[in-house]
């Protein structure tokens, strides 16, 4: 890997660092590309790291991502400010491994469109401006009538965001499945939800029928789009794990379950 990019959150030091690494590597004759880079190192936090990949969302392929936390520890950052100059030695070295996570992938499908959006954290409908009511199918079978403020769907690695919040288990990130979980839903004599997470294996899709699109955000990621206004004709939405997937570069070895704890439990090992 010899075309970089460093893709950096806008604060002091992170610009800081990321003109360290951009000067550091170009004296050791990597090449400093924007376009089609095959390594792009994120320097912020795992919100920079996010955007970064969506950026470069059309060359997934050929890209692999690695990253500096300017905070505490990241998911998908691997190394802190005071270990910057060990990771430009493993860079300038070769001396890594790649690992890759799958993403998200939804459909948004109007009456003469689909629009396809991956996401590597998760996906999320909400309604903040009334309470939202929605069908679910899983295969194409009805499963619930859905009312409340919304539901969020995430991948194995996503699992630790927004999916934690919202009481929903951490998956490994070999796990091949996806997360729905609900985002307060109502329970009473006219709706009824399972009310408690759902894990779903590949071969599965969940199709949203919504009723009504006034106030639907649709988030996924750092980012939002507002269906009314963006996607006016929607008829429904269909989400499932994609086989599209997200290569990061490891330059030192630092196992899921300890990052885990690293986060939440103990910052010392
Ligand atoms: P943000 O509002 O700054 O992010 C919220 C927090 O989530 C930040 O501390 C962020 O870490 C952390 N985060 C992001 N991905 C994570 C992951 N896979 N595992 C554990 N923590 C993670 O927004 P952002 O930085 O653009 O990140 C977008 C993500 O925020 C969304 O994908 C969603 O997962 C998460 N989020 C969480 C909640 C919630 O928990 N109530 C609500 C909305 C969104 P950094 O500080 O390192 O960026
Ligand atoms: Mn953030």
């Amino acid at each position: 890997m010899k075309k970089f990019n460093v893709f950096y959150k806008n604060d002091e030091q992170s610009i800081r660092i990321s003109n360290k690494i951009k000067n550091q590597l170009r004296e050791a004759s990597f090449e400093y590309n924007e376009e089609t880079p095959d390594l792009v190192i994120s320097i912020g936090g795992d919100g920079t790291m996010l955007r970064a990949i969506h950026q470069y969302q059309d060359i997934l392929d050929e890209v692999a991502f690695c990253g500096v936390h300017t905070g505490s520890l990241g998911f998908y950052t691997d190394f802190l400010v005071s270990e910057v100059a060990q990771l430009l030695e493993n860079i300038i070295n070769q001396d890594f491994y790649t690992v890759s996570f799958n993403m998200l992938e939804v459909n948004i499908v109007e009456d003469n469109n689909t629009t396809t959006i991956h996401a590597l954290n998760e996906a999320r409908l909400e309604n903040n401006k009334h309470t939202q009511v929605m069908e679910i199918l899983i295969d194409d079978e009805h499963f619930e009538t859905f009312r409340g403020n919304g539901l969020n769907f995430s991948t194995p690695t996503g699992s630790t965001g927004y999916n934690k919040s919202l009481g929903g288990a951490i998956l490994h990130p070999k796990t091949k499945a996806f997360q729905v979980c609900e985002i307060a839903a109502i329970n009473n004599i006219a709706y009824r939800t399972l009310g408690s997470p759902l894990i779903l294996n590949q071969e599965k899709e969940v199709k949203i029928n919504l009723r009504g699109l006034d106030g639907v955000v649709l988030g996924y990621d750092s980012y939002v789009i507002d269906l009314k206004n963006e996607y006016p004709t929607t008829n429904y939405l269909t989400f499932c794990l994609s086989d599209k997937k997200v290569t990061f570069a490891r330059y030192k070895r630092l196992a899921f379950m300890d990052r885990v704890k690293k986060n939440f439990i103990c910052e010392d090992l």
